[in-house]
Parts: structure tokens; sequence; C-alpha cells
């Protein structure tokens, strides 16, 4: 015990230098945003003049909040995803979780990261992380957890203990390091006594416990076995736990990070990357499905605040969108949007999709997105400067858009509020509907394919 009490004080202070010196993975700030709040902000020089339109941004109170979204993000817990809540550090990866989701799946017969799955010794908690994490809530309160939730976790962890991963067997006395990467793993359904309530009818050997007759890797995927499409770990085919991508047929174990590792029914998912409007600030793809014109975009970010919307809402009027059309999602799959996984052994395209990736409803999220914009414009909430600029007339095309004036002074979207499609939404297509979209289909194609301009969702 003393011996795991100076391990872990050793932790303790390789991660407050790893702190200092901002070379912590939990620290680094991995995306860069797209066009910036600083200086030559362009959403500045808009909002001098559009007094009317709400801005995230100009003011200090704006940046302040995007850098608490931006260190929020980075300050996840690997397991739920939630903000770390009394956070530990599994050694020696140095990957962080919430002491209650990492004792649970210690609980739950874990013996190595949840994340990485490298083998772990113990997971301490972390004080540099609690300090950050302390300052974040102090500006952002809203980003704490209920009551009810810190309750439930402080049942499970007690904050301050250390927690230790027990070894995978009592055996294997010096494993072999080549071992993990050479064999297949076990998968969590394998052992006849797992916590999982079903187990593999043939199981992958444990190659620390019987190297003979472990599963090498070059042999491909193990009988009734492929990899997670999140975590990478082995999972069985047949376990009620795994899920299936219907688009991308890409496989998930429902088990490493059951938000992440698993396939939602269509409408239920959350598109990958974009869980709040600050994802869809940060994301260059968002400004190139509107051809880098960040005035547009504005205006787009600018009614979402206003109306509250999420992502994951915007997607869903997507994906509700698409159900109306007569041929649903085909036209998407056979325009390639979705990257088939190796794995799909019985490929049926032409089956009515029924489940799908956080990954592959993020491709969704974007090729839709200008034209769920177009729609909401349709609908008349905006306001009349940004309704009444003239069109350019070189259209969504025009290569001026990406200058802040021009763009600013000319209308690049298709889709005045029409009369009738307020009061009918959708029911009768008006014949203005059918040509405006077509135009957008050509933009979607440079984008993707060619087929996109018959495949471009019709309002109807
Ligand atoms: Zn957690
Ligand atoms: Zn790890
Ligand atoms: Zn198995
Ligand atoms: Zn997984
Ligand atoms: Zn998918
Ligand atoms: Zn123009």
């Amino acid at each position: 015990m003393a011996e795991l009490e100076s391990k872990a004080d050793s932790h303790l202070q390789e991660t407050q230098d790893a702190t200092l010196t901002r070379n912590s993975p939990a620290l680094s700030l991995k995306r860069s945003a797209s066009p910036t709040c600083e200086d030559q902000d362009p959403r500045k020089r808009f909002k001098d003049s559009e007094e009317s339109m709400d801005n995230q941004c100009t003011e200090q109170g704006g940046s302040k909040s995007q850098l608490a979204d931006e260190i929020a993000q980075e300050l996840e817990c690997g397991c739920c995803s939630e903000l770390l809540y009394k956070p530990v550090m599994v050694s020696p990866c140095q990957h962080i979780f919430c002491g209650s989701c990492c004792l649970l799946w210690i609980r739950n017969g874990g013996t190595n990261c949840p994340a990485c799955r490298a083998s772990s010794t113990t997971a301490a908690p972390s004080r540099p992380l609690q300090l950050v994490i302390d300052v974040l809530l102090r500006n952002a309160p809203h980003k704490a957890r209920s009551v009810r939730e810190r309750e439930q976790a402080d049942e499970i962890y007690k904050s301050g203990t250390i927690m230790r991963f027990p070894s995978p067997r009592e055996v294997s006395p010096e494993p072999n390091v080549n071992i993990s990467t050479e064999y297949a793993r076990p998968c969590p359904h394998c052992s006849p006594n797992n916590v999982y309530g079903w187990s593999c009818p043939i199981p992958i050997p444990d190659p620390t416990v019987d190297l003979e007759h472990a599963w090498h890797i070059d042999d491909g995927f193990p009988t009734g076995h492929v990899q997670c499409g999140n975590c990478e770990t082995f999972l069985a085919l047949r376990a009620p736990s795994t899920t299936k991508c219907d688009f991308c047929k890409t496989y998930f174990c429902g088990i490493g990070v059951p938000s992440r590792c698993s396939a939602a029914p269509i409408s239920l998912q959350q598109p990958h990357g974009f869980t709040d409007i600050s994802d869809l600030i940060q994301s260059s793809d968002v400004y190139e499905c509107f051809n880098s014109n960040t005035i547009e975009v504005e205006i787009m970010l600018d009614y979402i605040t206003t109306q509250g919307l999420s992502p994951r809402h915007i997607y869903r009027d997507i994906v509700k969108h698409i159900l109306e059309q007569p041929r649903q999602f085909q036209p998407l799959i056979e325009m390639d949007l979705f990257t088939i996984s190796h794995v799909a052994a019985e490929s049926d395209s032409s089956a009515t999709p029924h489940t799908i990736c956080r990954s592959c409803a993020c491709e969704i999220f974007i090729w839709g997105l200008k034209d769920w914009w177009i729609r909401e414009r349709r609908k008349g909430f905006l306001e009349e400067s940004v309704m009444n600029r003239k069109d350019c007339p070189e259209g969504s095309g025009c290569v001026m858009q990406t200058e802040f004036d021009h763009a600013r002074e000319f209308n690049h979207i298709e889709g005045k509020p029409v009369e009738s499609e307020i009061s009918s939404a959708c029911s009768t297509p008006p014949k203005e509907t059918t040509e405006t979209i077509t135009e957008v289909g050509i933009t979607e194609g440079d984008r993707t394919s060619s087929t996109a301009s018959e495949s471009a969702p019709v309002c109807g």
C-alpha cells in the first residue's frame, strides 16, 4: 500500500508538471477555431451595422464563454462524455475519467484503461485537473452537474481514493509486450463468466493464458468477432450489446464508451462532433457548406442561438425532411456519402436503413445543413435588414462572398420567404422551390458528386 501511495505521489507530480508545461493531453486545445473572435473579426464588423443581431463573440463575456466551452470540451470524461466530476487519471496512459465512471468500470470487470485499453495500474485523483474544473465552474456555473447527479456519483466514488486496476488474471508473471499487438485479445463476452449476460460460443483464446491457441492478428478476425468502429476492441457479432450502422455497415460494441460505441435509431443519434452551437462555430465544414461565406454562417448562427436550437435538433429536422422524400436516404447512399466499412460482408444497399452511427449522422448533418437553412429562411423569421439585401447576380457560387463587405451587402442564399409556403408548410411544392433546389443541388455537387443535383432534398 505504501508503494502504491508513493507511486501515486510521483504520478501527481508528473501530472502537475504536465499541466504546467501545457503538454498534458487533457489540456491541449486540439481544435483550432476557424474564424476567431480576435482582431479582424468579421462578425464584429457586421455587428456594428446590424445592431439588431445578437452576437456571441463581441463582448468579453462572449469570448470568455467560448473559452469555457473549449476548456470544458477538453475536460470531458472518456466514459460518460460529460465534464469530469472528481477526476482521476489512469496510470500510465494518463487518460482522465470521472472517479465514479472509472470505479464503475473496474467494478464491471474492467482491468485496463476504459479509453485506450492499455493495461493500467492505478487511477489516482488529479488535483491539478480538479483546480482547473473549479475555476471553470466558477466562470461557467451552468456546466456543473445537477445535485442529484453529483449525489449519485458521490455514492459510487469518494474523492481522494486511489483505485487499483485488478490484473487481468493472476497469471503471466512477465507479460510479453508483443502479445498484445500480435494476438487478438478476448472480447468482453468471451469469458463464460462475464458480467454482460451473454457469452461467446467461440471465445477468443486469451493470449496471456493460452499462447498456443491464441488467434494471430494476421489470420483476420477471430470467428464471430470484428473490431468496434469506435473503441477498436473486438466485439462479438451476435452479442446483444452489438449494434451496426446501416449506412457505413460498421459494428459497435456498446460497451467501451456506451454512448459512442453504438449505432442508434436514425433520428435519435447524435451527430459526431456537434454537441452544441460552439461546435458549429468552430467547424470548418460548416463554413465550407456556405462557400466560406462567413456572414451567412453568422446570420444562421444568430438565428440558431435566438431560436434555442441545438445541432441535434437541426439534425433531426434534416432527417425528417429526408424521410419525407420519395427515395429517402437512397440518393445519399448512391452518392457515396458514407464510407462503407471493409468488414461489410453481406451489404444489401437497397435495404431501408434503420440505425446510424455518430459519424454517418455527422455526414448527414453537414450534407443537409445548407438546405435546412434555406428552408428555415423561408419561414420568414429573419430580420428585414438581412432579407432585404439584394441578391448577388453571381448567386450562390459567387467567388466574392468570402469578402465580408461584399457578403454583407449582397445575399448569396436562395430562398426568400414564400407566402404560400409559410402557411401550407411544404404540402404542395411551389414552382419556385423546385428551381431553387436544383441550384442548391449543383452547389452540393461541387462538393461531392455530380449525381447530387438529382438527389438534393426537394421540399414536398
Ligand atoms: Zn464520467
Ligand atoms: Zn488510456
Ligand atoms: Zn468474444
Ligand atoms: Zn467500442
Ligand atoms: Zn455509420
Ligand atoms: Zn456575390
